[in-house]
């Protein structure tokens, strides 16, 4: 394989598409050394035809606000690749979404369902709608207009989306009802779904406990956990939410969050009533990162900077793509950071993690260190095939399981001659054979 070239050609097949070849790049240079090893890929030309999605819908989305003005969003489902199962992988609502952050996050999408170790392919789709500041019947016409197109590609054994940014229990909730509606049936069609209507327990906070539960196996390789140590997380929303639950349950102490205008720093720790308040914030649909600071006086907000200036032990990006820079992570080194794990997709900069790599920390990618949502979204496909709900004991042991999976398989793959795991490998090369394989079983497609 010649990353040059190909990544040459696909940049003039899709310029500007900065998010999706930063992400090509990362997992073809990661994985170059087993491709060459194995020529059976190279003779089936299996990079070159992973690194197309397999089809993209584009649609219109008209829709009429409460104001009776009539709106016209753009709506995306990529479909990447179902070489190990039915495509699957989030929607986003957000107003910066485009072709390229689809693109990426499908791609990345493929690699790390396949280290589930669950039958997933890999999609992803949105709209750049943005849910804030809008009413209910706002969100709730938009979703039923947006699943008036997606409906028609998607399938309980085809395609099944889930949340992301933008998306949670209550867009589920309607899309999910539009979907019934147009096809007259009540499968399995969407996960993240309310539990009293198909949806697993624990799924709402698993990408966060999931993070916890990889950066757990990561700290225990060097004979570290996460007591007492202070966690530095970035963003409020599923994500974060999930991961402060699960440090404070570990014993750390989690010191910030933030939002797209600055951060909070709370030295007593965040935890207990303080996210309780959080909570309320968030589905009052308001700001939640400055009311925290006025109702906590001891705590500080910080304008227009980010958390990783803070002295932490552990960082948990939460929030978005491409928020940690090279400076941030000089940040973390210089303040004896020793872990990063990324409960967010792609929030590290190639320059951040270049910054990781060479001082040796325990460094997660988000398609390892995040898996643990969609993963339990695999666990909500199982139990609705076989019509049953498991109890959150169950869900949380499996989810576990799957972590303490993904972590040993990032190891077996990225482990060097002295003892380093470098995670970004190891999770490339677990995440691409599985695929790989199964594609070349299947014939060329
Ligand atoms: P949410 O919309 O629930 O939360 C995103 C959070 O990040 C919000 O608190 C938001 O603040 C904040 N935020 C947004 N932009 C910025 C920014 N530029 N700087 C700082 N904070 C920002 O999304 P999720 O928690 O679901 O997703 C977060 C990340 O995790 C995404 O990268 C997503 O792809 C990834 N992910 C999510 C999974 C899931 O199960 N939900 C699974 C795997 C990955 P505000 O609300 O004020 O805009």
């Amino acid at each position: 394989m010649n990353t040059e070239r190909i990544m040459s050609q696909l940049e003039k097949k899709h310029p500007g598409e900065l998010e999706y070849l930063q992400a090509v790049r990362e997992v073809l240079e990661s994985i170059e050394d087993i491709y060459n090893q194995n020529p059976q890929f190279e003779a089936a030309n299996i990079v070159e035809r992973l690194i197309e999605p397999d089809r993209i819908l584009t649609f219109k989305i008209p829709w009429v606000d409460d104001n009776g003005k009539v709106n016209v969003n753009l709506g995306y489902r990529v479909q990447f690749n179902q070489a190990i199962g039915p495509y699957k992988g989030g929607l986003r609502f957000h107003p910066s979404v485009n072709l390229s952050i689809l693109k990426f996050l499908g791609f990345e999408q493929i690699f790390k369902n396949s280290l589930t170790t669950l039958p997933m392919g890999g999609a992803k789709g949105g709209s750049d709608f943005d849910p804030k500041g809008k009413s209910n019947n706002e969100v709730m016409r938009f979703c039923q207009a947006f699943m008036l197109e997606l409906w028609k590609v998607i399938g309980p054994e085809t395609d099944v989306p889930a949340g992301d940014i933008g998306v949670g229990g209550r867009e589920i909730g309607f899309l999910f009802g539009m979907y019934k509606r147009l096809t007259q049936t009540h499968v399995g069609v969407l996960t993240g779904k309310g539990t009293n209507w198909g949806g697993s327990l624990v799924r709402p906070e698993a990408t966060g406990f999931g993070n916890v539960y990889f950066a757990k196996e990561m700290l225990k390789t060097r004979n570290l956990d996460f007591n007492g140590k202070t966690v530095a997380v970035s963003g409020f929303g599923n994500v974060a939410w999930g991961a402060i639950i699960k440090v404070n349950q570990l014993g750390g102490k989690v010191v910030t969050i933030s939002g797209p205008d600055g951060y909070i720093y709370d030295p007593d720790g965040i935890s207990g009533d303080k996210v309780e308040y959080l909570l309320e914030l968030r589905a009052s649909n308001q700001d939640i990162v400055k009311p925290y600071s006025y109702k906590f006086t001891n705590a500080q907000f910080f304008e227009g900077k980010r958390p990783w200036e803070v002295k932490c032990d552990v960082a948990l990006p939460c929030a978005t793509q491409n928020e940690l820079d090279k400076q941030d992570a000089l940040n973390l080194m210089k303040n004896g950071c020793i872990c990063v794990s990324e409960g967010a997709n792609m929030p590290s900069t190639p320059e951040a993690i270049e910054i990781f790599l060479e001082h040796k920390i325990l460094f997660a990618p988000g398609k390892a260190a995040n898996a643990g949502g969609v993963a339990t979204s695999g666990l909500e496909m199982s139990q609705n095939s076989m019509k049953l709900t498991w109890s959150a004991n169950e869900v949380d042991t499996k989810l576990h399981d799957i972590m303490c999976n993904i972590h040993q398989a990032c190891v077996k793959y990225g482990k060097d001659s002295e003892g380093t795991v470098n995670y970004v490998k190891g999770a490339n090369i677990a995440g691409f054979l599985k695929v790989a394989n199964a594609m070349l079983d299947q014939g060329v497609l």
